[in-house]
Parts: C-alpha cells; sequence; structure tokens
C-alpha cells in the first residue's frame, strides 16, 4: 500500500472557496513535506457575500481545530438556529425552519404522524410547539445544546452568521501559519499538458510560472480552470430555479441580532436578513426576466430597518451545476463548481462536503479514474438533493399575486420532487433518499410551512389512546416552553460569551 505522492497544490482564488481549501489541505498535510500556493487578484476581489451557514460549518471548523469563541470574535459571527420564512406561502403568513426535531417519535412512529392524527380529529396543533429552537428563537433567545441532552426534546443544532471577509482572513491566517504560500496576482494564462490534457501551470500577470500536479479551481463565477481551461461544461436548472440575480447592501444593526436568518418573498423573488453581531448584511434574490434590475434595488432599499453603509451591489448567476467538479487534475470548490441560489445557504457547506470527498478519494499522480467518476456521482447527487429542496419552497406557494409566483405554482418540477410530494401528501411519508443534506425534519417543515397536508398518517399512531396522546404532547410542549424560557436572549448571550 501507497499512500498519495501529490505534494504540490495549486488554489486559484482567495474566496471564502479558496481560503476553506488551503486551511484544510494545510491540515491534511501537517508534517509532511508539500507546498500548497494559493493565487488571488485583490484587483478581482471576492464575491462578497455568503454570510449564512448550516451547521456542518461547525463540523468543519472542528476539523481545524478552531476555538468556536476565537472564531466568533474575530468574524463578528452571532448564532443561526434556523430561518424564518415570511410571506412565501400566502403574504402575512409566517414559518420557521428550524436546525432541530420536531418533538419526539413514540412508540417507534414519526411524532408528525400523531400531529396529523390530532389534527383530523379537529385540534389545532402548531408544529413549532414542538421545536425547542423555533421557541427560543420567538423569544429571540439562544443556549448551545447540552452535550448531552436530558431529552431529544432539549437537542438542537445551530450554525452561524458571519462576515465572509473576515471568515476568509481567519482562514488565510490559519493556513499560512501552517505552510500554505500566497501569491498576489492575476491568472492569465493556463498551460495544458500536450499528452493528456492536464493542466501543467498556471500564469501570472507578472510572468511567473506556478506548476503543480494537482489545481483547486475556486476562482469564482468564471470557473478559470474548470472551465476556462478544460471547458467542462454546465447544466442550466433556471428552469427550476429562476432566480438569476441579486442586489446586496449592509445596514447598521438595528437592535439586537436575531438568532435565524430572515427571508421575506417578494414579488419576483425573496429578501434576506443575516444579522451579525455589528450589522445586517441584506439582500434581494430575483428573477431578472420578471423584475428589472432597477426596480429589484428601489424594492431592496425600501425594505431596510435602517439606512444603508455602502452601495449596493449585484450579482448575476446562472443557478446549476458544473458537469463535474473534478475533471482530470482539476478540482472545483465553490462558485465555480456550481451555484443554487442562496435561500437555505448552501454553497460554503458545499465547499466543505467537496473538500471531505477531495479528502476522502485523495489521488496520487495517475489519477485513477473510477475514483473522479465516483466524487462526481457523489457530487451531482447531493447537489440534485439540494436542488430538490429549494425547489419546492417555490412549488409550494399558495402565491399567484404575481408572474413570478404564478410561474413557480406552475412549473414542471424534477420527478425525483414530484415522488416526495406525492408520497408526503398521500401517507405523511417523508422521502429520504441517500446523501439528503437536509434530514426529515427539515422537509417536514418546509411541508408544514407550506400547508401540504397529508391525506393519511401511520396507521400505527392509532396504537395510542387520545386521551395518553394528548397528555404527552401536553406534557412535550409545556417543557419544551419552559426551557425556552430559561434561555438568556440572544444578544445577551453573544456579549456574555464572545465578544471581542
Ligand atoms: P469568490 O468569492 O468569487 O472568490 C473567487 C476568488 O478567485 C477571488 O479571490 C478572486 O480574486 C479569485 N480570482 C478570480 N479570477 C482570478 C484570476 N484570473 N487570477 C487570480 N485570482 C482570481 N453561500 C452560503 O453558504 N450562504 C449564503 O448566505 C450565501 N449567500 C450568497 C448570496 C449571493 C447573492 C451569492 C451570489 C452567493 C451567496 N453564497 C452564499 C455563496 C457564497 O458567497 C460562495 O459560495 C462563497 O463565497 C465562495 O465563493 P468563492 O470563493 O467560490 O468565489
Amino acid at each position: 500500500m501507497k499512500g498519495s505522492d501529490i505534494n504540490n497544490i495549486v488554489i486559484v482564488g482567495g474566496g471564502t472557496a479558496g481560503w476553506m481549501a488551503a486551511a484544510s489541505l494545510s491540515r491534511f498535510f501537517e508534517g509532511k513535506s508539500s507546498v500548497i500556493t494559493l493565487v488571488e487578484s485583490e484587483q478581482i476581489g471576492t464575491v462578497g457575500v455568503g454570510e449564512a451557514t448550516i451547521p456542518g460549518i461547525r463540523q468543519f471548523n472542528y476539523s481545524l481545530g478552531i476555538d468556536e469563541i476565537d472564531f466568533i470574535k474575530k468574524t463578528n459571527a452571532s448564532f443561526k438556529l434556523g430561518i424564518e420564512f415570511r410571506d412565501w406561502y400566502k403574504p402575512g403568513r409566517r414559518f420557521f425552519h428550524p436546525f432541530s426535531d420536531y418533538g419526539v417519535s413514540l412508540q417507534g412512529v414519526d411524532f408528525h404522524h400523531y400531529v396529523a392524527r390530532l389534527r383530523e380529529a379537529g385540534a389545532m396543533i402548531d408544529l413549532a410547539d414542538f421545536s425547542f429552537s423555533t421557541q427560543m428563537a420567538q423569544l429571540n433567545r439562544f443556549a448551545q445544546p447540552h452535550e448531552q441532552p436530558p431529552s431529544s426534546l432539549a437537542d438542537f443544532n445551530y450554525a452561524y452568521h458571519f462576515d465572509a471577509g473576515l471568515y476568509a482572513a481567519y482562514l488565510k491566517k490559519y493556513a499560512m501559519n501552517r505552510g500554505v504560500v500566497r501569491k498576489e496576482g492575476k491568472v492569465i494564462d493556463v498551460n495544458l499538458r500536450d499528452d493528456d490534457g492536464f493542466i501543467a501551470s498556471v500564469v501570472l500577470d507578472s510572468g511567473e510560472t506556478i506548476a503543480g500536479q494537482l489545481f483547486i479551481d475556486c476562482s469564482g463565477f468564471r470557473g478559470l480552470l474548470i472551465e476556462g481551461a478544460l471547458q467542462t461544461g454546465y447544466e442550466d436548472w433556471r428552469c427550476w430555479l429562476p432566480c438569476d440575480s441579486a442586489v446586496a447592501v449592509q445596514t447598521d444593526l438595528f437592535g439586537e441580532p436575531s438568532p435565524f436568518t430572515r427571508t421575506t418573498a417578494r414579488d419576483a423573488g425573496w429578501q434576506w436578513q443575516i444579522p451579525l453581531q455589528h450589522r445586517t448584511g441584506n439582500g434581494y434574490v430575483y428573477a431578472s426576466r420578471f423584475v428589472d434590475h432597477d426596480i429589484a434595488a428601489t424594492t431592496l432599499l425600501s425594505h431596510l430597518d435602517t439606512e444603508p453603509i455602502n452601495n449596493p451591489k449585484r450579482f448575476d448567476f446562472v443557478t446549476g451545476l458544473r458537469k463535474k467538479i473534478w475533471n482530470k487534475n482539476c478540482f472545483a470548490l465553490g462558485l465555480a463548481s456550481g451555484f443554487l441560489e442562496p435561500l437555505e445557504s448552501t454553497s460554503i457547506s458545499l465547499i466543505q462536503t467537496g473538500l471531505s470527498k477531495l479528502m476522502q478519494f485523495f489521488p496520487d499522480s495517475h489519477f485513477n479514474q473510477c475514483d473522479i467518476d465516483e466524487v462526481n456521482r457523489l457530487h451531482r447527487i447531493e447537489f440534485e438533493r439540494i436542488r430538490d429542496f429549494i425547489i419546492l419552497h417555490y412549488k409550494a406557494t399558495a402565491r399567484n399575486d404575481t408572474d413570478f409566483w404564478r410561474f413557480c405554482r406552475g412549473m414542471e418540477i424534477p420527478e425525483s420532487l414530484a415522488h416526495k410530494i406525492k408520497l408526503f401528501e398521500s401517507r405523511g411519508h417523508i422521502v429520504m433518499y441517500d446523501h439528503e443534506a437536509f434530514k426529515k425534519e427539515s422537509w417536514l417543515s418546509i411541508y408544514n410551512g407550506f400547508h401540504c397536508q397529508p391525506q393519511r398518517y401511520d396507521s400505527r399512531a392509532d396504537r395510542m389512546s387520545m386521551a395518553e396522546l394528548k397528555s404527552h404532547l401536553e406534557k412535550m410542549q409545556a417543557a419544551i416552553a419552559q426551557a425556552a424560557r430559561q434561555t438568556m436572549s440572544h444578544g445577551d448571550f453573544i456579549a456574555r460569551h464572545c465578544q471581542a
């Protein structure tokens, strides 16, 4: 058995993807002689957004040995218990997607089947009352989960909102302390080997040529290596995810930071509000065929809590997937590998899972094609699962007040998603395929938030008497409400534990 003989890696791009890759690889190669070079161009800059995450980010930081409190202080981070959705189902309605379970399963039957049974009997049950993190979010409170929670009712997960620029700087310091070499400059050419078309080197505007064995493309939407040099191809998913533009602006923090991201449906898309310790990130993600860019910017500016502190910045993108993230000796991460729009804050998480696939299938200089094919297969599956989850948010709307929402309601959806919706509507069964980034509870929160009600429930939920069932639910609800009231305000939690 031999280890890998790859010891010269070139990363192109120094945004969140580039520095996450540099930090991970420097950790991966710790104690071994290897050269990791990262090229970035201050003149080109980074996309500069991407400030809301999902819980996997905690595992990523942990794997690097990063101290949580230090990270929170240095990136002005706040905690994120989930996402609040306003006006998505209908104007005036809201719901929460928490990073936690609802209730506990009883006698081996998922909790939501009991809720369906009670609802069928005429009870008004709010699923949110059975989610600890939703209750904390509603009170603007936060606590960290117990390592060994006394009951699964108190078990929950969380993520962060952070300043993307500060996070990249944090990882940069981490990586450079572990020997990563940073080169400032613009890549103006890519040299391919004559025999097999693999990348041999990149050429900077200074004239310097940087050779490598493995190239990580983190150059953002342009996909300088994976597309520019290797012409890998891109699959356009705008037929299902029609938003293709965004405008973003920052404001001062208005009141205490909320422990959740807020998204509010607008005429041709949706608006985000991401609270950090010192400011709020705001943006309007929209479909440019349904609204003019200028009107979108005006819409955003007219829905801010306070005055903007910078000029609005526009982004154009094509939702979809690079046909392969790994092509020859080039591995694409971040925006270079595809983009699913930011509704469920999944891009940074996809950088992380991309990196763990690279580590798991780390090549040697022969670049075994079956490994490459497997990584591409897994990556596609992961992208498709998240794609379906996001499409559900649009397809399930009851809004028909604008052309955009009428389009979303009427659009064809992938068969994989249609199958899931059909089974949920028929009998409350939540289909889980392999490699789902979002678990059952997440799907349930979206079905429930959009009032998708099953026609039947699991008949095993009838085994408990109605009186016993009601008593269980009352106890659960009371325990959760009491535990949430005992937590401290999110602002106080940060001030006490995490301020610089
Ligand atoms: P970039 O930040 O664009 O970095 C590209 C790097 O490549 C830069 O350093 C640039 O200088 C360098 N580069 C490019 N060309 C050259 C060249 N020729 N020579 C040298 N260097 C070069 N993700 C989330 O997880 N959560 C969110 O809430 C979220 N919100 C988003 C909102 C919007 C509107 C958009 C567009 C994206 C959002 N994302 C979000 C995605 C997230 O921003 C990205 O996944 C993340 O920032 C990684 O970007 P990147 O590093 O791939 O690209």
